[in-house]
This record gives structure tokens, C-alpha cells and sequence, in this order.
């Protein structure tokens, strides 16, 4: 018998019920009971979709984040959150929030607890917070119901919670301390948590610690070792769980863990089963994560059961299968898109699909070939249908590729001679003022977009609506002053599906939502073939803008890179092949724009970060093909034609040398929350183009003051020379409104005249440049 299990689901719900009854919660607008029912009734469902599988997750689900759940259990509750009278339900969403509900005593609001990216996905945690002072102590109440729920349901439960190392490494010391003094105490906390499941009447509880496949030094290694030796029992048994990559040089300790069973991210780490089966000890099972948990596409079942059948014959019952990671970065179902074209919809397996597969693999196995023929049948001629299909190849767009030069991706001429050129043409002050794109969303906005693709309204119509927003755009740029203009973005939903739905090759579902953080989900599009640009997509809005006035507007588009990293991305060929051809395709569009007179483009990088790898061996590679990506999108034109690119993050000290290769003539980042110190890199590094650190923060309703904005740019000043300095806010104002954005321009725009008034006043005080570091 092989086992078949399941990692984590999705918890948010097919019509993403547990959402709206979050969100009517936090209004106020029903109870914690009912938030409990409808969470009840969620898990109740999803464990049904489980009928079939040997062992499925309990403890996965969860009201707002996993990892703030484990907190809790842990007793490790912030400081600031402690003294809590009320409802512990309120408290947990103060952490998660900064409050718990709008209205009432339960508001009480707190800083919220950091948030940040579960390793390479797109699904945020709140990150544990610890000091040298930190005491844990179990609280497995609400674990405890959970398994019991499922219990009644008569299932047979398998708990998931994440590991205690990868729990210590995902937090942050609020002081100097080390995290890993904690793990004594932590591991013992742990050790009575694993008591309390097996009084339960729990076999296996699956430990997460997928921290297995990044880097780790001797400390935590070696914290590993006195972790798993303590926690080792005959009462339960664990599974450890790894996923998202290779364990590469962890493998060997991860084999020698005292623990019941290794789980393997057999899509990712497939060439180290062997390796694993070779080590571990003949007492441990191992559980292969075979359906990928993580993309959307429908597995090749008989290749995999061509690998997995003798290796059934070898290990026995030792032998489990599994998706690779938690099904919590799927979407929930893919027969509900009532859209998608019947051979794409064949294609894809959401996160029910996926368990009908492992269902499909272990009959397979179990019962022989002949048991599941009619469903083999069909992947077979789904997987055929989709090699095949005129959707996914594109012999133009490969042909253009294999015919085009990587290594030709410079500029005409070098930064500080186009400048020249540009500076002649543009003719713009010191400290240019200048927005990252989108202006307010109005609820107008959005219901001109909604009527328009239902053909409520007519072309002409949309168009007309749309151009009285962009006009109304540049007349309120006008008056407040800005130097470089912006159409406003009013046509685009969002920067990446406005683009897919554009381009060849891209699908799009009704329903396919993935979590991202709390109640908060993405619907990413799906890459599905070889990309194409059928016609230009924003030439017309931005030169409709730049005719409405004689002052440069910026041509508005997302680069390759982001539009990858925020899609499911197709599986047949490497990402990097698939980002060239974004590339290319968007690479068009800029050379649309530059013909038709705009002079300044600006192309968005928002999440080329997002994209590094795990392993820091590893990214030189990709930065390689992003940055590579970037520079044959940007770089084809001419010397007068002024680039800009966007970046929505603040770190990147430690891929600078990768962000001056993209060689845009101008960058803007974020950095007004964190206070200017991201410039500290230029201390060290000599960045020659020009820059716009972002001095108004659009995260927050309030609106920043002259004094706030000067200071920033001062400091800026003390590293980067005034001449290569823009005034910007730190992203797209879309979800601002207009009551918000306009004081807070304006507050910019006088902030940028005072720092001009000084300068003239003052001839240049600025920092010498640095020598160039490597
Ligand atoms: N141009 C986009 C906007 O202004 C950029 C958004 C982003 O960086 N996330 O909305
Ligand atoms: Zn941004």
C-alpha cells in the first residue's frame, strides 16, 4: 500500500468565503461566532474533498497566517499584545493587524505585527518577534478542536505545524540576542505540544521545516540535531516536511534526524531521492512530493507512475506520495471557470484537481493501472492536446528568439553622454518632481472598467470616459506643478493582467485566487504559450496624454521580469526562455512608444527581487536572465529617449551591481519607511545614474510634510549628487484618493522648490562620488 497524503489546502475557500467573513467581522457586521461557524464549516468541506486519501492536514487552516498561529500556540505573543482582557480571537488579529474590529472596545489598536514573504511564494507572514527575554508556554487549544473536529468527522488526521528551527529562522530578535539561545526552551514547549497530540490519539503530526533547503551554517545545523534528538518519541510519530528546493548540503542531516519520515519536494529535488533513499535509515518512510503545489498545471501521471511504481516495489509501505508543498498556493478549483476554453481548462489542475491526482496515482499503484485507465486516458490526451496545441507553440515568436543576439542589450551610447543629450532635450530643473504612475482608482474609474467588459458601454464611450480621466490627470498634475507627467493609469486593473490581456499566450480565470497575506488574495494570469504582442497596447492613452500638454509625459509599462513573477508561469520550458519572450513582446511596445514621440518611458520592476532564489548560490543565474530580460526590453533605443524603471522594495544593498546592469537612465525605489538608511549602500557603491527615493509613502493615509520629505532628500543628497536626484513618492498612487494625494503633491513639489531655492542659493554641496565598488 502506498499512503497517500496532503500537506495543506487552501483555506480561504472556493468562493473565498472565509474573506468576506473576516472582513464582515472586522466591520463589525457579525460575530465571532459566526466567523467560527463559517471557519468550521470551511474545514469541514475542504476535509471532504480529502475522502480517499490516507492522511490529510489538520492545523493548516487558519483565520489569518499559519505562522502567527504558531506563535500563538507557542505562548510567544509580543509584548505589546500581552496585557489582553478581551476575546483571544481580537488579540490574535491586533498581531495580524494592528486591530481586531472597526468599531468597539475590541478595537484597541497596536502596531501590527512585520509581515513578510513565506520563502519564494507570494503568501506573506507575520513575523515572530523574540528577545533575549522571550518565554514560550503551549497553548494547543485551538490545535487541539481542530483535530477533534476533524476527529468526528472520522478522519484519519495527520496535524501540521512548522518546525521549530524554521519557526526560530522565520522570526526577528527585537535586540541584540540570538535567536537559537531560544531553542532549548522552544524545543521543550514543542516536546509538550507533541504529548498533548498523541493524548489525543494522534500517529503522525507532519513538521514543517522547509528551511532545510536554504543555506544554513554550523549553528543551526548542529540546532537541528538537539532539536530532533530531543523532541524523539515513541508515542508519535513525525514527519518532516521539506519543500521548495534541494536540500543539497543539508541532505545528509536531514536523513539522520531521529524522526519517523522525510518528505521530499520531488519536483524540485527529484535528483536527490536516490540519494535520501541511500542514507535514511531503513525504518523511515519517505513521502515524495510529486504534484506541484505550487503551479497550475495538470501532471504527467503515467510518466510519474512509470518512476514511482518500481520504486514502490523497492520501499514497500515505506513509500507515501504527496503534493510537494502546502496546496495553500493553489487555487481551489479549477471546474468552476466557466471562461476558459475547454482544452486550456484541461490543462490546469487547481487544488481539488490535484488531489483527484494523487487520488489517480495511489489507485494506480495500489490497484494497478487497470483500475484508473479511464482517468489515465484522459491526462494522457490532455497533456497531448496541450504539446500540441497552436496556444502554447508559436514558431514566430521562437524563431525570434533563437535569431536574436543576448549579448547585444547595451545602449547606444553610456549613461553620463545620454544624459547630456536627454538633459538638452528635457530641459528639467534641479531635483525634477515626477509620480510612479497610477493616480486614484475612483469608485468611477472602476465601474466605467466593470460596464465596458460586461458591453454596457460601448467602445467610443470607454474610451471617451477614459480620456476625460487622463485629461483630468495632467491638468492636476499641471497645477500642482510636477515636472514629469503621467497619464494616470486609469485603463489598467492591474499592471500585470493589463498587460497579459494584451499579449498572446496568456490566460485568465474568474476564480483562480491565491492568498497573499490575511484576507488579501491575487489572481495571477496564467502563461500558457509563447508570447506575442499582437498590436501596440498603451501607445494611444499615452500619446492622447502627451498631446493635452508641451511638458514630457511618461510612457507607463510593466517589465518582463514583474509579469513573470506574478503569473503562473507555463512548465514546459525554463522561466528564463519564457521571460525573453516578454521581453521581447513588451521590447516592441517601447519602441511603439519612443516612434511615437513620447520621450520618457518609464518600465516597472516592482518584483524583480521577488524572484531571487532560495539558495544565494543560485542567484547570480537568475539575475543573469532577469537582468538580461530587462536590458533587451529597455534598451533599444536611442540616446534622447530618457528610461526609467520602479522598484517596490528597499533592500537591495545586496543586488546593486545587478540593478546599475539594468543601466536605466533613471530609478525610483521605495524608501521613505525605512528612513533613507537603504541609501547607506551608496556609501559604498557608486551608482552613476540618477535616482528618485521615494519621500512620500503611499502605504499610509497620512500625508507628509514638506519638512519630512526635505529631510529625506537631504540625506539622499549627502550621497548622491543633487544633479542625479529625482523627487518622487515611493509607488503608484492607485489606492490612494484624490483628498490624500493632492496635499501630499503638493507638499512634494514645494519640498522640491525649496531644495532648488537652496542649491542656487548655495553652489553644490554635495558628497564627492565613491569610489566604485566591485
Ligand atoms: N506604475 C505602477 C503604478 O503606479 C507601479 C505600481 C507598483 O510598483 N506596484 O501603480
Ligand atoms: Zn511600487
Amino acid at each position: 500500500m502506498v499512503i497517500t497524503h496532503n500537506l495543506g489546502f487552501p483555506r480561504i475557500g472556493k468562493k473565498r468565503e472565509l474573506k468576506f467573513a473576516l472582513e464582515s467581522y472586522w466591520r463589525g457586521d457579525s460575530s465571532a461566532d459566526s466567523l467560527q461557524h463559517t471557519a468550521q464549516e470551511l474545514r469541514a468541506e475542504h476535509w471532504r474533498h480529502h475522502d480517499g486519501l490516507n492522511l490529510l492536514p489538520v492545523g493548516d487552516f487558519s483565520f489569518y497566517d499559519h505562522v502567527l498561529d504558531m506563535s500563538f500556540l507557542l505562548g510567544n505573543i509580543p509584548p505589546r499584545a500581552q496585557h489582553w482582557q478581551g476575546e483571544a480571537l481580537d488579540n490574535y488579529f491586533r498581531v495580524a493587524r494592528g486591530r481586531s474590529a472597526a468599531e468597539g472596545s475590541v478595537c484597541e489598536c497596536i502596531a501590527a505585527g512585520e509581515m513578510t514573504k513565506w520563502f519564494d511564494t507570494n503568501y506573506h507572514y507575520i513575523v515572530p518577534e523574540f528577545a533575549a527575554d522571550t518565554r514560550f508556554q503551549l497553548d494547543a487549544a485551538a490545535l487541539l478542536a481542530q483535530v477533534e473536529q476533524a476527529r468526528q468527522q472520522g478522519l484519519p488526521v495527520k496535524p501540521v505545524i512548522i518546525g521549530p528551527l524554521t519557526y526560530l529562522w522565520l522570526g526577528k530578535a527585537k535586540d541584540d540576542s540570538n535567536k537559537l539561545d531560544l531553542l532549548d526552551d522552544l524545543v521543550k514547549v514543542y516536546g509538550e505540544l507533541l504529548q498533548q497530540l498523541a493524548a489525543a490519539g494522534v500517529d503522525w503530526v507532519q513538521v514543517d521545516e522547509p528551511i532545510l533547503v536554504t543555506e544554513l551554517d554550523d549553528a543551526w545545523k548542529a540546532g537541528f540535531e538537539r532539536a530532533y534528538a530531543a523532541l524523539k518519541s515513541d508515542q508519535i510519530h513525525l514527519l518532516l516536511a521539506t519543500y521548495f528546493g534541494r536540500l543539497q548540503d543539508n541532505l545528509e542531516l536531514a536523513c539522520a534526524l531521529p524522526v519517523g519520515g522525510l518528505h521530499l519536494d520531488a519536483l524540485q529535488a527529484r535528483d536527490e531521492v536516490e540519494a535520501v533513499i541511500a542514507q535514511q535509515p531503513d525504518y523511515k518512510i519517505l513521502s515524495l512530493g510529486v504534484i506541484d503545489g505550487r503551479n497550475i498545471w495538470r501532471s504527467d501521471l503515467t510518466a510519474l507512475l512509470d518512476w514511482l511504481e518500481p520504486l514502490h516495489r523497492r520501499l514497500g509501505y515505506r513509500l507515501w506520495i504527496a503534493p510537494s508543498c502546502s496546496l495553500l498556493h493553489a487555487p481551489f478549483d479549477v471546474e468552476a471557470e466557466d471562461g476558459l476554453p475547454d482544452d486550456i481548462k484541461s490543462w490546469l489542475a487547481f487544488a481539488l484537481q490535484k488531489l483527484d491526482e494523487l487520488k489517480i496515482l495511489g489507485r494506480a499503484i495500489n490497484h494497478g493501472r487497470d483500475s484508473v485507465s479511464v482517468e489515465l486516458a484522459a491526462n494522457a490526451a490532455a497533456l497531448a492536446s496541450r504539446r500540441s496545441s497552436d496556444k502554447v507553440q508559436n514558431a514566430a515568436v521562437r524563431q525570434r528568439l533563437q535569431a536574436f543576439d543576448l549579448d547585444q542589450t547595451q545602449r547606444q551610447s553610456p549613461y553620463a553622454q545620454r544624459a547630456e543629450v536627454q538633459k538638452n532635450i528635457l530641459q528639467l530643473p534641479l531635483y525634477p518632481t515626477t509620480t510612479i504612475g497610477s493616480f486614484p482608482q475612483t469608485a468611477e474609474i472602476r465601474a466605467t472598467r466593470r460596464r465596458y467588459r460586461q458591453g454596457e458601454i460601448s467602445e467610443q464611450d470607454y474610451t471617451a470616459a477614459m480620456q476625460q480621466e487622463i485629461r483630468h490627470c495632467i491638468e492636476q498634475q499641471q497645477a500642482l506643478g510636477l515636472d514629469v507627467l503621467v497619464h494616470g493609469e486609469p485603463e489598467r486593473n492591474d499592471m500585470v493582467e493589463y498587460f497579459g490581456e494584451h499579449l498572446q499566450g496568456f490566460a485568465f480565470t474568474r476564480f483562480g485566487w491565491v492568498q497573499s497575506y490575511g484576507s488579501r488574495c491575487v489572481k495571477p494570469p496564467i502563461i500558457v504559450g509563447d508570447i506575442a504582442r499582437a498590436q501596440p497596447i498603451t501607445v494611444e492613452w499615452a500619446t492622447f496624454a502627451q498631446s493635452l500638454t508641451e511638458q514630457p509625459v511618461k510612457g507607463m509599462l510593466t517589465g518582463p521580469v514583474t509579469i513573470l513573477n506574478w503569473s503562473f508561469v507555463r512548465d514546459d520550458q525554463p522561466r528564463r526562455d519564457t521571460c525573453y519572450q516578454l521581453a521581447l513582446a513588451m521590447r516592441d511596445e517601447v519602441l511603439d512608444l519612443e516612434q511615437a514621440g513620447i520621450g520618457v518611458i518609464q518600465i516597472d520592476e516592482a518584483a524583480l527581487r521577488e524572484g531571487l532564489p532560495l539558495r544565494k548560490s543560485q542567484w547570480n543565474d537568475y539575475l543573469d536572465w532577469a537582468i538580461r530580460a530587462f536590458r533587451i526590453c529597455a534598451n533599444a533605443v536611442r540616446d534622447e529617449t530618457q528610461i526609467h524603471t520602479h522598484m517596490c522594495y528597499s533592500e537591495f544593498n545586496d543586488i546593486i551591481q545587478s540593478i546599475a546592469d539594468m543601466d536605466a537612465d533613471v530609478i525610483t525605489i521605495e524608501t521613505s519607511r525605512s528612513d533613507m538608511e537603504l541609501l547607506d549602500v551608496f556609501d559604498r557603491f557608486h551608482y552613476a545614474n540618477e535616482i528618485g527615493p521615494g519621500v512620500y509613502d503611499i502605504h499610509t493615509p497620512n500625508i507628509p510634510s514638506v519638512e519630512s520629505m526635505l529631510k529625506l532628500m537631504r540625506q539622499a543628497a549627502q550621497r548622491i549628487p543633487a544633479e542625479r536626484l529625482w523627487v518622487n513618492p515611493d509607488c503608484g498612487l492607485k489606492t490612494r484618493s484624490w483628498d490624500e494625494v493632492l496635499p501630499a503633491l503638493q507638499n512634494m513639489v514645494e519640498a522640491s522648490q525649496r531644495l532648488r531655492a537652496e542649491a542656487s542659493a548655495a553652489p553644490s554641496t554635495t558628497s564627492p562620488a565613491v569610489a566604485a565598488a566591485s
